[in-house]
């Protein structure tokens, strides 16, 4: 049932106490780089005088910029202990770079094992990671972890849409770690070559590194035959391994004899009230080479810290709804990205991409969301085309209470990359 039992089982009492210690720990090593030793200082605390978690607001933030600034004088070790670096996609601007030691490289790939095995991997499955290797961290940060657990790795990579059919079909594949937009554009692929997901023995996917919804994920299970586990990482705090859901699938626990979790009001940057949607914080708690006090991620989700009835105690995030950066501001109201993947996904007229555009005429934001309608309702008369239009519209127009203009398009006509989809395109200014 658990990769680590002692630690996954660990009563909150108990998690809370390591945590505690850890983070005295975590300080004391981040002070002895040069940015957290001037921080620190100005900040007027030391590892002295944490005496609850509740302490941990007194240090400072950390954000992207420092990072992309300042990154290297984060370090805590000498140059010639570090074995890796790698760098964040750059989805939001210049990427930032970490750098692991031997041992931090270890305990990311035990923490990747531990979700692995959380959701029902075990040595004798063919894993087939279909994640960018190189710089971005869900390639080898799940390799090596599907190595650690003793599941036979495919290094397939990211693209190539056919030869990834193939390489499942020919190696029996059982698991796979896909990004979710690509699990639903890979389905074309599939048909392309006459071969039905469902009859291969595939059992399990690991999705994450884009926000997606529940429907969406029901659509990979349902068309892929298995069932899919929500991945979520950033590079900055290694990558994959931070949190995963376990086989209730009801929110994804966040490891936290790993990572000490806040979840802030982004504005004010106080906390959030239990289970209220808020900016996601991380600190570093066993990393050695590169440890991060109080990283600010963007990542926008809520936390659950109920009992799971799988019997860890790590606290539960919600879907991430987005990033700060991500939040769509039009004529006032707040609109994240997963809004719209959500009423999108739970139509079945709706083909498996979309794209959203934002442009300002006279002053007033419009925003236009091309869909992707299914061949066999394409084919319909231009009557049915106008109902659906105004259906789509009406359906978002509830959920996010502003109207949009709907264009419909033919299917696998928008653009799709191998990597992180890209949804949104703002052309205001
Ligand atoms: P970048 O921030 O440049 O995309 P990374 O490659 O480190 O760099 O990606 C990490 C980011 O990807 C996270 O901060 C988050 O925004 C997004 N992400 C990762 N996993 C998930 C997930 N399961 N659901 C939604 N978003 C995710
Ligand atoms: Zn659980």
């Amino acid at each position: 049932m658990y990769w680590d039992p002692a630690v996954e089982t660990l009563n909150p009492d108990r998690l809370r106490a390591l945590q505690r210690e850890r983070l005295r720990e975590t300080v004391s090593r981040a002070g002895q780089s040069p940015f957290y030793r001037e921080h620190l200082a100005q900040a007027g605390v030391s590892e002295a005088e944490l005496n609850s978690l509740d302490d941990v607001r007194r240090l400072p933030f950390t954000t992207k910029d420092d990072l992309r600034s300042r990154g290297r004088e984060m370090l805590t070790v000498p140059w010639d202990r570090l074995v890796r670096l790698h760098a964040s996609s750059g989805t939001t601007g210049q990427a930032t770079v970490i750098y692991y030691t031997r041992r931090d490289v270890e305990e990311w790939a035990d923490l990747v094992a531990r979700c692995l095995f959380m959701a029902g991997l075990r040595p004798g499955d063919v894993f087939q990671n279909m994640m960018g290797y190189g710089l971005f961290t869900g390639g080898l940060g799940f390799h090596y972890g599907a190595e650690r657990l003793g599941a036979l790795t495919i290094p397939a990579g990211a693209g190539n849409s056919r030869r990834q059919v193939q390489l499942m079909r020919d190696h029996a594949a059982t698991a796979v770690h896909i990004i979710p937009s690509y699990a639903l554009y890979l389905l074309n692929t599939f048909a392309e070559m006459g071969v039905d997901p469902r009859d291969l023995p595939l059992r399990l996917a690991f999705i994450g590194a884009e926000p997606h919804s529940e429907d969406m994920r029901r659509r990979i299970e349902a068309a892929w035959g298995l069932k899919a586990f929500n991945s979520y990482g950033l590079s900055e705090m290694n990558g994959p391994g931070v949190a995963f859901e376990c086989p209730e699938q009801n929110g994804m626990h966040v490891w936290e004899d790993a990572f000490l979790l806040e979840v802030i009001d982004p504005a004010s940057g106080e906390p959030a009230p239990p289970g209220v949607v808020g900016e996601l914080v991380f600190t570093n708690l066993t990393r050695e080479g590169m440890p991060l006090l109080r990283y600010r991620t963007r990542d926008l989700a809520s936390v659950d810290d109920a009992p799971c009835p799988c019997g860890r105690f790590h606290r539960r995030l919600s879907r991430i709804q987005g990033r700060t950066d991500d939040m769509i501001i039009i004529k006032g109201v707040n609109i994240f990205p997963l809004q719209i993947d959500k009423v999108l996904m739970s139509l079945p007229e709706v083909h498996t991409n979309y794209l959203v555009e934002l442009t300002r005429k006279d002053f007033n934001d419009i925003m236009l969301v091309k869909v992707e309608v299914r061949e066999n309702f394409f084919k319909e008369d231009l009557k049915y085309l106008t109902g659906l239009r105004k259906r789509l519209t009406e359906a978002l127009k509830s959920e996010l209470l502003v109207t949009p203009a709907v264009e419909l398009v033919e299917p696998d006509t928008l653009p799709t990359t191998e990597g992180k989809a890209v949804r949104i395109i703002d052309r205001r200014e």
